[in-house]
């Protein structure tokens, strides 16, 4: 029955415009729901302040160099392609997942190898500050338990989605229809009996290796779960071809996942770099979120995709790492990432004597932030530091042990881009979740 008390500079995302950086702020947060009680802005007696609360608390003074930030959102990971991250990037998407992702994702057959894997990825994403992540498993139900066990012991706020796959697969990676649909159902009530902040989602691979059957049966069951649904979408030219030479009788890729019951509010698409502006229109429509996914994207050379389509027509946009067609764990890649494909749509759009906007600080951390608890529909819960919102936070420490010189005359402004472009794991000082310490560079507050 205890309060922990953040005094100090605070910088969290209100809006896809507004970057809101709060001096002398205190923020107060109840230990035993994790929730946010107080955010106050300007306060310069914080003890007289702290006083006015009805159970102890503990003060926590940040230092100038550090600064409260919100925890990062990845819409969008593979836990088991984690094993082979930052390897194999040879080749494109339909080559990259029989040579590299099929083998690595069916050894996870295995128990042991799962149990290994899924513990060093989920603590590894949560050092880097990741503390709400989407997560595609495999095909194999034990082994997806078994990622629901590990989030839920490491403390991650989490989307966990078992993977479909009944056609156009290779023999040692597939599953008959049926008991796709019956090991999803399974795992659906395993993940929601366990009332924890891990959430199932439907994750039908994407279109090439489900069947029209299998989709029809996933959309029935997040109906009938009433869970998100998230899968790839418009990645790269060949994907796109093939998908839709496989499901002739739907307009357009898009309308694949529509036609079965798989484009909602509750659904999320990964990549979208090819979409036509029907394609855009149906996803307003339908208000379903996209997860940009820029590492990936450059490293499985699929395209450039020009997030600023989306955000004009009011669509939800959020961050993927991708791990591992991209191949960093962190957040902080996602953002450098974003920054460099908004540049190079920026060239390309001058090349053209047409006028671009590439994306901003203030966008960047929405993305990487609030964006993607939107994306997820967590934007109740998570995202940023409104009164009531759980404390999923990242205290964020620019001294000289880590990779950040700070010269002592940045802006609060300055030191959020140096972090963003400069920062890594080691400026992390404390991770929360919830309002639990789950990672940090230093030790316990
Ligand atoms: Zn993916």
């Amino acid at each position: 029955m205890t309060y922990n008390a953040f005094y100090g500079t605070i910088v969290h995302s209100i809006s896809l415009n507004q970057l809101d950086i709060v001096c002398n702020g205190l923020l107060v947060v109840d230990n035993d729901t994790g929730s946010i009680v107080t955010m106050e802005r300007e306060v310069e007696d914080v003890v007289k302040v702290l006083e006015r609360l009805d159970r102890p608390y503990k003060l926590h003074r940040l230092t100038p160099q550090q600064f409260l930030f919100p925890g990062f959102v990845d819409t969008h990971a593979h836990a088991p392609q984690y094993v082979f991250a930052g390897s194999g990037m040879d080749l494109q998407l339909l080559e990259w997942l029989n040579t590299y992702v099929f083998p690595a994702e069916s050894s996870f057959k295995s128990p042991a190898v799962a149990k290994d894997a899924y513990n060093k990825v989920v603590s590894r994403f949560l050092r880097n500050g990741t503390t709400t992540c989407s997560w595609f498993a495999t095909i194999h139900l034990d082994a997806c338990k078994l990622l629901v066990d590990t989030i839920e012991q490491l403390g991650q706020r989490a989307y966990v989605g078992k993977v479909n796959m009944d056609q156009n697969s290779p023999d040692y990676y597939i599953e008959p229809t049926e008991a796709s649909l019956n090991d999803t159902r399974e795992f659906i009530e395993y993940t929601q009996s366990k009332k924890t902040i891990i959430t199932p989602v439907v994750t039908p691979r994407f279109a090439i290796t489900c069947s029209s059957a299998l989709m029809h049966g996933l959309g029935k069951l997040a109906q009938e779960h009433d869970v998100p649904i998230q899968t790839h979408l418009c990645e790269n030219p060949n994907e796109i071809d093939f998908t839709c030479s496989l499901f002739p009788e739907s307009k357009d890729y898009t309308s694949i996942y529509a036609d079965h019951g798989l484009l909602g509010e509750k659904s999320y698409m990964a990549h979208c770099v090819y979409m036509t502006d029907d394609e855009i229109d149906m996803l307003a429509k339908h208000n379903t979120g996209v997860s940009h996914c820029a590492n990936s994207n450059f490293s499985l050379h699929s395209g450039v995709c020009d997030v600023r389509r989306f955000l004009n027509k009011g669509i939800k946009v959020g961050l993927g790492t991708d791990v591992a067609g991209g191949f960093a764990p962190s957040m902080l890649d996602a953002v450098r990432s974003s920054f460099f494909a908004s540049k190079c749509t920026l060239m390309a759009h001058r090349d053209r004597k047409q006028d671009y906007e590439h994306l901003g600080t203030a966008e960047l951390v929405y993305l990487a932030t609030l964006g993607g608890a939107r994306v997820l529909g967590l934007h109740d819960t998570t995202g940023n530091f409104v009164v009531g919102k759980a404390f999923d936070a990242l205290v964020v420490d620019l001294d000289s042990q880590g990779p950040v010189d700070l010269m002592g005359n940045e802006t609060p402004l300055q030191m959020v881009e140096k972090f963003l472009f400069n920062g890594s794991d080691q400026s992390l000082a404390h991770v929360f979740v919830q309002g639990r310490r789950v990672a940090g560079s230093m030790s316990s507050p």
